[in-house]
């Protein structure tokens, strides 16, 4: 039996299911999850010395791979300096400064310690600003362990969702209403219904949870003119997008301006960091300028803004997204032309660094009915099959897998002929 096996075992003695955030725990591919020891680059080790390709990265932030030796060596340098004060650094404001040149939509932004933080906070601010408490999301797509975002649809158009969890309260999940991605007309049909009430719509203007799927052309561009047209508040989930899909997030990519823009995972290099920002006269509602509370022990904290300064840093360099959008492509459109070859039925999915892939004949997945459609089961043997060949894909085939700057020509290589063995066992 593996070290992983045993180290599984005996996690579950005091940890809920062992895992301590529920997709690590290998429900949705089988089998148990992997122990990981260390990372370097490309790579994660696992607790039993054997080493994988990873297409993870921590689920997302890992941009320039794993252990990149300038951010190692920042971190380290700063942590002799002490790990936390809850006081102001000038290192915050180095932070605030970068994030407001890169991303042009955020006139003000607030430092929190993860992205579901940053996403509640922005959505009592969008409530708080409008004085309305409906808000808009859409199905498929997940913005953290919110209260008001573990919603699903209720049943028929334009009813009022339910809770998907237990312990979401009915009466807060009747705010929210949930609506089909990539659909701008079910859109247009609530507003006309409720439009005054609706505080914001939240999106993820690259879908990332349900797999990965890209907005249609206009999608996000008739969000803008509803939010616009109703008074609504438009806020961007670029949590994942952020720093990833482009050095300007999908709203750099797509030409859209948002009114509030969450941010978590690369914005922090690996460490626990959230961020949101916007429009000035919307974010001067927050305390201490403004009534709106918001507040964190860590928010700021000096070791993570390092980590998360350095690796904004070294993204910024010229041609750095060509590069690590042209490795995804490589990725992507080989793994297409095998799977044609093995006559298995498969689409991708691809945003700058961000893919996804589908075992369906079904053509393009632009949304969450057509995501859950997809064969399960292959996805599961592809896995599988994938992983003992050493490469670690996200164990869901509801995520979106990322590639690093660390991902060399050799890297991708050695995927392609994993998938080359693993196609080939799913068409015999
Ligand atoms: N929003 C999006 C789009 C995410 O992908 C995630 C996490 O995967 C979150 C929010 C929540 O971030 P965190 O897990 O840091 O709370």
């Amino acid at each position: 039996m593996s070290r992983s096996h045993d180290l599984f075992a005996a996690a579950q003695q005091h940890i809920p299911g062992g895992v301590n955030s529920p997709v690590r725990a290998f429900r949705g591919v089988g089998g148990d999850p992997i122990f990981f020891e260390s990372a370097a680059g490309s790579k994660v080790t696992d607790a039993d010395g054997k080493s994988y390709i990873d297409y993870v990265g921590s689920w997302g932030p890992m941009i320039l791979g794993h252990a990149h030796p300038e951010v190692i060596a920042a971190v380290t340098e700063r942590v002799a300096k002490g790990l936390s004060f809850g006081a102001p650094t000038e290192l915050e404001t180095q932070m605030a400064d970068k994030v407001c040149e890169l991303v042009p939509s955020i006139d003000l932004v607030r430092m929190v310690s993860s992205g579901t933080e940053a996403t509640m906070s922005a959505l009592r601010l969008a409530r708080g600003f409008t004085g309305r408490d409906k808000v808009v999301k859409f199905e498929g797509c997940y913005h953290g362990h919110v209260d008001s975002l573990l919603v699903k649809a209720g049943s028929g158009m334009l009813t009022l969702g339910e809770p998907s969890s237990p312990g979401v309260p009915a009466a807060l999940a009747e705010l929210t209403l949930t609506l089909t991605y990539n659909n701008l007309d079910g859109v247009r049909e609530t507003f006309a219904k409720m439009g005054s009430e609706i505080a914001c719509i939240i999106v993820e203007p690259v879908a990332g949870n349900m797999n990965c799927i890209p907005p249609q052309p206009g999608f996000l561009e008739g969000l803008r003119e509803i939010c616009d047209q109703y008074g609504s508040v438009l806020i961007f989930d670029e949590v994942m997008t952020g720093f990833r899909v482009g050095l300007g997030g999908a709203q750099g990519r797509y030409g859209i301006k948002p009114d509030l823009t969450a941010l978590g995972k690369v914005i922090g290099g690996g460490m626990p960091v959230g961020a949101f920002g916007g429009r000035r006269d919307i974010m001067e509602k927050i305390s201490p300028l403004g009534p709106v509370y918001q507040a964190g022990t860590l928010s700021g904290n000096p070791i993570a803004m390092t980590a998360g300064l350095k690796t904004l840093e070294l993204i910024s360099a010229p041609g750095f997204f060509d590069r690590v959008e042209a490795s995804t492509t490589r990725l992507i459109q080989g793994l297409s032309e095998l799977a044609t070859a093995a006559g298995v039925g498969f689409s991708t999915n691809q945003a700058g660094a961000m893919f996804g892939l589908f075992f369906t004949n079904a053509g393009p997945v632009t949304n969450y009915q057509l995501a859950t459609g997809c064969d399960q089961d292959a996805f599961r043997a592809f896995f599988q099959a994938m992983l003992e060949q050493g490469v670690y894909l996200a164990p869901s085939a509801f995520e979106a897998g990322f590639v690093s700057s660390a991902h060399s020509d050799a890297d991708i290589d050695a995927t392609l002929d994993a998938a080359r063995t693993a196609f080939a066992k799913l068409a015999g």
